[in-house]
């Protein structure tokens, strides 16, 4: 059975960004694939300090986190669905160790988002932040994952993650992990034309982060709907006065275009027929700001009624099973190495 994985890390709380470009198409593809595919959506919960956090807040974030998961309509119940910490599976923490050493320096070191990153952090650049990656191709290669739901911003960690497991493939000449599919095929997979990009609402030509310190550039998951909608209201366009979509030219208008396709579940063609010539901009942004409301309305809801208890048995589930898989492909990757019989 191929499995599907991803997951979001609990450093921030998570944007609508997060929502619309990791968690929505793998709930779409576990309702199409629950019965034929492993449905893994973790918590890259040992990720989330490679930037600086408030540590006395990540637990509650965690647990935060796996109501998300679930209020967003993973179903728990389906054998084929597992939730899982990953600082709960040593194995992930152990296969990096390994993996760490078949990755060269310089193809590390060419990673876009450690620069970026770096350079928002510059007190702050650890020898994790540079590494993450790594951890990143164990969390996906433990469970021979082949299909990666991501935004568009992880894709170039996906190829290094492909690059490596071809690389330890072939230099022990057996098939010891599958090969995620490249960038096309999971774009193809997610039936989507390709990776999403949701932009920040103050500074449009940069993508939406949940880490941005600036409250206003981001919608997060948790926010009152009521302030998400002033936010959205305030979000940064342009001055060319018609409604266009134009990522290039137009970020902020083609952002709003996209986002009010994704929440109404509209095709984003039919969205821009409605709107594309258009001179109010303000309506566009009332009518986005109403659907954002709504959704967050809505999601905070279904988040209220999920109780710790039942994340406790959720993760007491996915954890052993998560245990039992990654352990398996770890013990087969040290015979590999030599260190074990
Ligand atoms: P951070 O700023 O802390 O890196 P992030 O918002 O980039 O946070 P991640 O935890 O790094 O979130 O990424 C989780 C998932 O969300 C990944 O699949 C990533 O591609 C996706 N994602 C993040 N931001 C966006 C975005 N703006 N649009 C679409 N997908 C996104
Ligand atoms: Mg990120």
């Amino acid at each position: 059975m191929q499995t599907i994985l991803t997951g979001v890390r609990v450093n921030e709380e998570p944007t609508l960004g997060n929502f619309l470009g990791a968690y929505t198409p793998m709930i779409n593809l576990a309702h199409e694939h629950a019965n034929d595919s492993n449905i893994n959506m973790f918590i890259p919960d040992l990720h989330s300090f490679t930037t600086p956090i408030d540590h006395s807040k990540l637990y509650d974030q965690i647990i935060k986190g796996v109501k998300y998961y679930i209020a967003a309509g993973l179903d728990v119940e389906s054998p084929n669905i597992h939730i899982y910490r990953q600082s709960h599976v040593p194995a992930h923490a152990e296969l990096a160790w390994i993996l760490d050493c078949f990755t060269p320096y310089g193809e590390a070191s060419r990673m876009t988002q450690f620069k970026e990153k770096g350079a928002e952090h510059p007190d702050a650049v650890t020898v994790g932040l540079f590494n993450y990656p790594i951890l990143m191709a164990a969390d996906i290669l433990l469970y021979d994952a082949k299909y990666i739901p991501l935004g568009e911003d992880q894709f170039q960690h996906l190829e290094l993650t492909r690059n490596i497991a071809i690389r330890m493939n072939n230099k022990f000449d057996a098939p010891i992990f599958t090969i995620p599919a490249s960038e096309a095929e999971q774009v193809k997979f997610m039936h989507l034309e390709k990776g999403l990009r949701i932009r920040s609402l103050t500074e449009p030509q940069k993508k939406m982060s949940k880490s941005s310190e600036n409250e206003r550039s981001k919608i997060s998951l948790s926010d009152e709907p009521k302030h998400a909608a002033k936010k959205i209201m305030s979000a940064t366009t342009d001055s060319e006065g018609v409604i266009r979509f134009d990522m290039v030219n137009q970020p902020g208008i083609s952002n709003l275009l996209q986002i009010e396709s994704l929440l109404s579940h509209r095709e984003l063609q039919d969205v821009i027929s409605d709107w594309a010539g258009q001179t109010s901009y303000g309506d566009l942004k009332r009518k986005v700001a109403e659907s954002v409301e709504h959704f967050l309305a809505d999601f905070q809801e279904k988040v209220s009624k999920i109780s710790d208890k039942q994340v406790e048995q959720v993760l007491t589930k996915g954890e052993l099973y998560a245990n039992e898989v990654a352990n398996q492909k770890l013990y087969e990757v040290q015979r590999y190495v030599g260190v074990r019989k």
